[in-house]
């Protein structure tokens, strides 16, 4: 059995329906199927959880909400109409605009509407059964998920059902009341269905053919990725390309299921399949799975003569970060010195604080800061105890002119990670790109 997960963009109108409806039919194992809010019809257009935060926001501060809410309305009745759906979700919708306008509906009740409608229209439309959230995910009081309460609850709605829709982003607290996940928390809602009901696969659907390459803002129609394991997927989701929420990896992962993320306007692409581990290499040349990166780090990078005998220095160094809770990128160091990598936003604005109170407790003999640099990784399992791949980056980038600012490889050899000036970010991800992937 699959559990599919359909994205905003894929529930953005009636078209986009009859597309899930279609690639639900050309495979009968797909019968859980969970949904977004609608997403953007076209750039510029809105997406129904935005207005929803909007709408909630006017209601907080006094301002009449009636003509966001209609924008609302009118988003879904269009898509019932459009499909010719049996049911009518226009009295439940008024009945929850006088709510709103009462101030009786909390913020988070309120955004979770719009995977409600979502998955009530698409469950009308597929003669599926429609699983309220609210009744299986449970959450703790301290917004965790209480995996087993929630499998269990799921399990047992689903007894004797052939196919279910169920909306994403959303569960109930031990209380009743609804509590939302974090923005794109769908994501998390699959993985969960596709753990408890113990899915041989957890599709996700969205409208790229698959994890690209590479930022398509950057290089051309970068290829997409057709494997990767979620160890590579979290090395290239915390250095920039975001796919799936982070946070639902985890249920799918530990009961061993792979997720194949795929197209629905593409639906006969493969897509991305991420699993665990895989076996056989179909193309063993190419060692880098993804590239990614993210601009505007800090360096701030101290010296002092004999610390490598001293102990204690880097530490003094990070006491500081701690008592200012900076969270550290990473650390390169050399005999005499050490230097740490961070976002620069995270030191903006305490910076010159942070400074003295480095000088003070680690008494440098230099100390240093250097802005404006972007930080580059080539993530693959290949790469991996496989002598010459990180001489063969340096070389292309070094032809290229791109001058190195850091270096860093973790210890499982999983990534090579280079800081570069901002300037030269784009240019080091093109020239990575087509050296190694289109070669
Ligand atoms: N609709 C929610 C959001 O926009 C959740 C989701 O789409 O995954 O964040």
């Amino acid at each position: 059995m699959k559990v599919v997960k359909f994205g905003g963009s894929s529930m953005a109108d009636a078209g986009q329906y009859r597309k899930v409806r279609d690639i639900l039919l050309a495979d009968p194992e797909r019968r859980v199927v969970i949904v977004s809010a609608a997403g953007k019809r076209f750039s510029g257009d809105h997406k129904l959880t935005d207005l929803l935060y909007l709408c909630y926001s006017h209601v907080k501060y006094g301002v009449d909400c009636s003509l966001i809410f209609d924008m609302i309305r009118s988003r879904y009745l269009g898509i019932q109409n459009a499909l010719g759906l049996k049911i009518d979700l226009e009295p439940e919708l008024n009945e929850l605009k006088s709510r709103v306008a009462a101030k009786q509906v909390t913020r988070e009740e309120l955004v979770s509407r719009g995977e409600y409608f979502s998955a009530k229209l698409m469950a009308a439309y597929l003669g599926f059964q429609f699983i309220d959230s609210a009744n299986w995910v449970k959450f703790n009081y301290d917004g965790t998920v209480d995996q087993e309460a929630t499998y269990e609850a799921l399990r047992s709605q689903f007894l004797g059902c052939t196919g279910a829709v169920i909306p994403g982003f959303y569960g109930s607290m031990p209380d009743g009341s609804i509590h939302t996940f974090s923005r794109g928390g769908s994501d998390i809602t699959g993985s969960l269905a596709a753990a408890a009901l113990d899915a041989d696969v957890y599709e996700n659907w969205t409208d790229v053919s698959g994890i690209l390459m590479a930022d398509p803002r950057i290089v051309e129609n970068p290829q997409a990725i057709p494997e990767v394991t979620y160890d590579e997927l979290r090395e290239l989701s915390y250095s920039g390309a975001q796919v799936l929420h982070e946070d639902s990896i985890f249920p799918v992962r530990e009961k061993n299921i792979p997720v194949n993320i795929r197209n629905t306007n593409d639906p006969t692409a493969p897509g991305t399949m991420i699993r665990e581990s895989f076996e056989g290499d179909h193309d063993p040349d190419r060692f880098i799975t993804g590239i990614t990166g993210k601009k505007d780090f800090s360096i701030i990078s101290l010296s002092k003569r004999g610390m490598s005998n001293q102990v204690g220095v880097l530490y003094k160094v990070l006491k500081v970060l701690v008592r200012h809770k900076i969270s550290v990128d990473y650390v390169p160091n050399g005999i005499d010195n050490v230097s740490v990598v961070l976002p620069t936003k995270s030191i903006e604005k305490d910076l010159y604080t942070i400074l003295s109170e480095i000088q003070l407790e680690a008494e440098p003999d230099t100390l240093e800061v250097h802005h404006d640099i972007a930080v580059v990784a080539a993530v693959g399992r290949k790469m991996a105890f496989r002598p010459g791949i990180s001489g063969k980056i340096f070389a292309a980038l070094g032809e290229s002119g791109i001058n190195i600012r850091m270096i860093n490889q973790g210890p499982d050899e999983l990534n090579i990670i280079f800081g570069v000036d901002n300037r030269d970010f784009e240019n080091a991800i093109k020239v990575l790109y087509n050296s190694f992937i289109t070669k």
